[in-house]
């Protein structure tokens, strides 16, 4: 890099003068080098000083740095010091420069550089406001492509050499290293942010940013939190990789459909969290448009041809709120929306917060109770009648709890609220103690007498379930096989090793098993010979009106000719009249269960009725 070519690359054959120009040069670029290097945090404002210093260290009149937009195809001006440019740093409106256009825009496409002794000669020369009459303009080309220019415009014909030309070619190869690594910098960031399947944000971003707006003075903005309906099944039929290209194909239409300010992200697996500005109408109605756009049908040729819904909860942000509480809120009101038959939006009002207090209230007491084996958690037995004969062959324990303020509260209500809260395993311990505490009271009256229990699927996967169940019947001196364990077809659906080698584990201690509630869920009647059941339950809603509704009679008189035929016991639940007893008998169903026959009793009262 000299001023004249006349160097030679033989160390000991320079001038003294040539290696004095060498070291004022390399002080140069070491300053280009800082300068590019010094400003850490923002390149633009690298670029800014690099044109500053071209002028100074080079004693050129003006210089401009464009770099190119890869969306609008063409260069814009960046940074640019000179008489055209007083303002310090402000550029109102960038110049733009079409690729091709001038001489700038031709160095954009050829890559070449472009050292132009007089411009008088040169077509290409576009004049601004003043001709100047020697220009040099050099690329920055990264990875072989261009990424920007570097031009400069000079009064004094044939002003710029080769050193300035070099000088420049140093300074665009620094400009186009400090670019590189910006874009990778960003990159980074962005996988740090963002789901890298869908390009949302990802859960840490949306609760950082969320936690932000809920931080600042007006929390003015809704939650919607959307699961997916029955999304595993779709994975598990349509395989992974078509899971994760629906996946990405709802998450760019929930984007659609959301304002641009949202805060839009992927929370999970199949769930999505968008915040918009604006209060729960506003919520309700963006949820209501994602529900809409989700349900469409996709481009028929995409492997993720098939119809996916989803259930959106909402919920206003408070003051004093925390994410993950405003999140569990709008999580809430999901759930509603699933219960209420999916595909829909449901919004968190004062019900749902009602409810809501209701569950944390019960929570806290329910785990109390157990803790101090508290009687007000009760059993009740119901007795089971032999159809023919109407008399008592059996009993199910049924689980109570007579809450001192609350009142009485239905099982399904606590044993979910157990389920929820891991409680489940202690709650069953303790409702099998009290069932076998009951029936020392009525078992002297009734030998043979069979005593159902109900176990839960989340009971059933617990590894220390049947070891626990066998030992405190040996502690009750019950034998195993005068215990039925009621099971529901949801607990199997699962199908999971666990659930299995519990039932295969029941089985071997010579525990019976029944499918209770059958007809209810998914199970096929093949679910009836995979497992060693000994008898079926059919549920209340199909023996309800048995008598008036054909149908429900088609339906009773199939499963106990299917019970018949595989030596299963069948047990129809939930008679509640005497015409549907009477149709049950005509049907040949053996066994019956229901409020005509006999309300869930005390054991004391089924002491009685087996004596009496
Ligand atoms: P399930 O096992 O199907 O129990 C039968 C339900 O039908 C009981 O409701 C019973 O009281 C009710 N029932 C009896 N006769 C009639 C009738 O004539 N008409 C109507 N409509 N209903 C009748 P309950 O006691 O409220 O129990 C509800 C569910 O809670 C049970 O359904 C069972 O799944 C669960 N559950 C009850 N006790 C326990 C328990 O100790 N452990 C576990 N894990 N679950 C339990
Ligand atoms: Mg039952
Ligand atoms: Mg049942």
């Amino acid at each position: 890099m000299a001023e004249t070519d006349n160097t030679t690359d033989d160390h000991a054959g320079l001038s003294l003068g040539e290696l004095q120009r060498r070291v004022h040069d390399l002080g140069i670029l070491k300053d280009f080098a800082e300068t590019m290097l010094g400003h850490r945090g923002d390149i633009g404002d690298a670029l800014w000083e690099v044109t500053q210093q071209a002028i100074s260290r080079l004693g050129l009149e003006d210089c401009v740095i464009y770099v190119m937009d890869e969306e609008r195809g063409d260069l814009v001006q960046a940074a640019a010091f000179g008489p055209k440019n007083p303002k310090h740093r402000e550029i109102l409106n960038p110049i733009r420069i079409a690729l091709g256009h001038g001489i700038v825009g031709s160095v954009a496409v050829s890559g070449q550089v472009e050292l132009i002794e007089d411009t008088r000669l040169d077509a290409r020369y576009i004049q601004d406001d003043q001709r100047r009459l020697s220009e040099l303009v050099v690329p920055i080309v990264n990875g072989g492509r261009v990424v920007g220019v570097i031009d400069s415009e000079h009064s004094v014909k044939g002003f710029f050499t080769t050193w300035h030309r070099d000088i420049f070619l140093s300074v665009a190869a620094m400009v186009s290293g400090r670019m590189a690594a910006v874009s990778v910098a960003e990159k980074r960031r962005r996988l740090i942010t963002h789901d890298a399947l869908t390009a949302l944000l990802n859960r840490s971003e949306c609760l950082r940013r969320i936690q932000e707006r809920l931080d600042a003075e007006d929390v003015g903005f809704a939650l919607i939190f959307l699961d997916l309906d029955h999304f595993g099944v779709f994975n598990d039929t349509l395989g992974h990789v078509a899971g994760d290209e629906l996946l990405r194909a709802l998450a760019q239409r929930i984007q659609e459909v959301t304002p641009d300010d949202a805060i839009t992200g992927r929370f999970g697996g199949d769930e999505f969290v968008v915040a918009v500005n604006g209060d729960l109408a506003v919520g309700g109605r963006v949820a209501a448009d994602i529900v809409l756009a989700i349900d469409k049908q996709i481009d028929a040729d995409a492997p993720s041809n098939v119809r996916v819904t989803c259930s959106a909860g909402v919920a206003m942000a408070e003051n004093g709120d925390s994410a993950m509480e405003l999140i569990h809120r709008a999580d809430l009101a999901m759930y509603q929306a699933k219960s209420g038959g999916r595909n829909r939006v449901s919004l968190h009002d004062a019900t749902l917060a009602a409810a809501r207090r209701r569950e944390q209230r019960l929570m806290v007491e329910l785990e109390r109770a157990l803790e101090s084996d508290d009687p007000s958690i009760e059993i009740l037995f119901q007795p089971i009648y032999d159809v023919p004969h109407r008399t008592p062959v059996a009993c199910e324990a049924l689980a109570r709890w007579n809450h001192p303020q609350l009142g009485a509260i239905a099982p399904a209500e606590f044993v979910g609220i157990a389920e929820r809260t891991g409680k489940i395993h202690a709650l069953g311990r303790h409702l099998l103690r009290r069932s076998l505490l009951g029936r020392k009271t009525w078992q002297s009256s009734a030998n043979a007498f069979m005593l159902n229990i109900n176990v839960s699927p989340l009971q059933l996967r617990h590894e220390d379930f049947v070891a626990d169940l066998v030992g405190v019947l040996a502690e009750f001196g019950v034998q195993p096989d005068q215990v039925a364990c009621e099971i529901t077809e949801t607990a199997l659906l699962a199908d999971d090793d666990r659930t299995k080698a519990a039932v295969q584990g029941l089985v071997s201690h010579g525990l019976r098993l029944v499918l209770d509630d059958f007809g209810t869920g998914y199970a096929s009647l093949a679910t009836l010979t995979r497992y060693p059941f000994v008898g079926v339950k059919i549920d209340q809603r199909f023996v309800r009106d048995l008598a008036a509704n054909a149908q429900a009679r088609a339906i009773v008189r199939s499963v106990v000719g299917l019970a018949n035929d595989l030596a299963l016991g069948c047990t129809a639940e939930g008679v509640e009249q005497e015409l549907d007893f009477t149709a049950l008998r005509e049907l040949g169903c053996p066994m019956a269960q229901g409020q005509w026959l006999c309300e869930p009793l005390s054991a004391e009262q089924l002491r009685r009725l087996l004596c009496g």
